[in-house]
């Protein structure tokens, strides 16, 4: 299936993309058309883009006022993620971990309508929720995801319904802990672990978006949190944009006994993109990337990669790499490399169908399985903003203060007394 392939398309991005992308003609042009051709038969599945946040940042997610096919300031829109042989993009919505405990809910459920808009108003796209869907769509497949566990505020009942709306895959943290998992990153001190990286809570997490079939995403999560999940995960994992730790000391990267567990899990690691994770520095190349991609080769195969590019998530990309028309130069690299064309059409799409349908697999052997109704305890949720409803006063003690020498009605006194209660609490 050639969801964007006419002839005259790849003609003009074989040209655009020779001249300008890579330049270099030394690998001569039956490599670049080699490429071409295997991604117009196995367009990219990319795990990560952060396109919703930069609409909310630059244009307050007015899409009225944005060009679909030419977006100034960001890395993606329709020209090129078409010129990037893109069929299929998981977009984030993302929200800023200051807005954990306060309204972290209401800003995903924004973000998720604009997602939702752009992959309905816009005629190139479509919202896909299966594998099925994933597989038929002869347009750019758009896949829910949610970038951070902070916003289903510990609440699975929240969860449920963003999976309803269509979420299909959520990363456990962002830069902050939640309550019940640690982040990879230490900058928010807010429900720091000790030795508890994946509370009862967490598990129940994890087990629920097994039971919905939901993709449960462990980037951004810190390696003792990982490790925990993947103990707990009866479904593959992923990690939707994280590199390789051994090419680059980043603690957002994976290390190589990680790698070895996610082997066996059969889950993804979807290579990221950004120069600070793949080269370790503000700057990079595409050979940089290719090293990862290596690396991971010689650690735990092909069939366990996958490309999460993190587009418009942050702001230095490689060399040649800048935005999301790009992917072919890296898929030249490792067609240069000896990559067989079987494992990039593996890496470019296969790999994540496979991880996709395992996922739901899972998801229909569970449907007996009710609902879990665990909740976290409520010690560990320390914000002011959670109302607690709690069952009025028992009758028998109303009955005391009636008895006593009061002009209130028994009705108007019960009435008074659970509203101060409510308040108190
Ligand atoms: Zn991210």
């Amino acid at each position: 299936m050639l969801p964007h392939s006419v002839g005259a398309h790849v003609v003009w991005v074989c040209s655009a993309w020779c001249v300008l992308v890579h330049g270099d003609v030394g690998s001569g042009p039956s490599l670049e058309k080699q490429t071409l051709d295997l991604m117009d038969k196995y367009p990219l599945i990319d795990g990560h883009n952060d396109l919703a946040l930069q609409l909310r940042i630059r244009h307050k997610n007015k899409l009225s006022q944005v060009d679909p096919y030419h977006i100034s300031e960001v890395a993606t829109d329709i020209n090129r993620l078409r010129l990037g042989h893109v069929g299929a993009q998981v977009f984030a919505s993302y929200v800023l971990c200051g807005a954990q405990d306060k309204d972290a809910v209401r800003l995903a459920l924004e973000q998720i309508d604009v997602i939702l808009r752009l992959c309905s108003e816009w005629p190139d796209f479509e919202l896909v929720t299966s594998s099925e869907g994933l597989k038929n769509t002869r347009k750019i497949a758009c896949i829910l995801s949610l970038e951070g566990g902070h916003s289903i505020d510990s609440s699975l009942p929240a969860l449920r319904m963003f999976y309803r709306i269509g979420v299909r895959s959520m990363s456990l943290t962002h830069t902050c802990n939640t309550p019940w998992a640690e982040s990879s990153s230490k900058i928010y001190p807010t429900y720091k672990k000790e030795n508890n990286s994946l509370s009862d809570f967490g598990k129940a997490v994890v087990q629920e978006m097994n039971r919905l079939g939901m993709l449960v995403d462990l980037s951004h999560s810190s390696w003792a949190t990982a490790r925990a999940v993947l103990n707990v995960s009866v479904a593959p994992v992923i990690f939707s944009h994280s590199s390789a730790y051994t090419v680059c000391n980043h603690e957002r990267n994976v290390p190589d006994n990680l790698l070895h567990a996610l082997k066996k899990n059969k889950g993804l690691i979807m290579v990221n993109l950004y120069s600070v994770f793949v080269g370790c520095g503000p700057s990079a190349n595409v050979s940089v990337v290719a090293d990862h991609f290596d690396h991971i080769r010689r650690q735990i195969g092909a069939e366990s990669i996958g490309i999460g590019g993190d587009f418009d998530g942050a702001k230095d990309f490689p060399d040649g790499l800048e935005d999301v028309s790009k992917y072919p130069a890296l898929i030249q690299e490792l067609l240069r490399r000896n990559w067989t064309e079987a494992e990039l059409a593996g890496v470019l799409r296969l790999n994540f169908v496979r991880v996709f349908e395992e996922v739901e697999r899972v998801r229909d052997k569970l449907k007996d399985s009710p609902p879990s109704e665990a909740e976290i305890p409520l010690q560990m949720v320390n914000s002011s903003c959670r109302l607690i409803l709690r069952p009025p006063p028992a009758l028998s003690s109303v009955i005391r203060v009636r008895n006593s020498s009061t002009i209130l009605s028994a009705g108007s006194l019960l009435w008074m007394l659970y509203h101060a209660y409510l308040l108190l609490w």
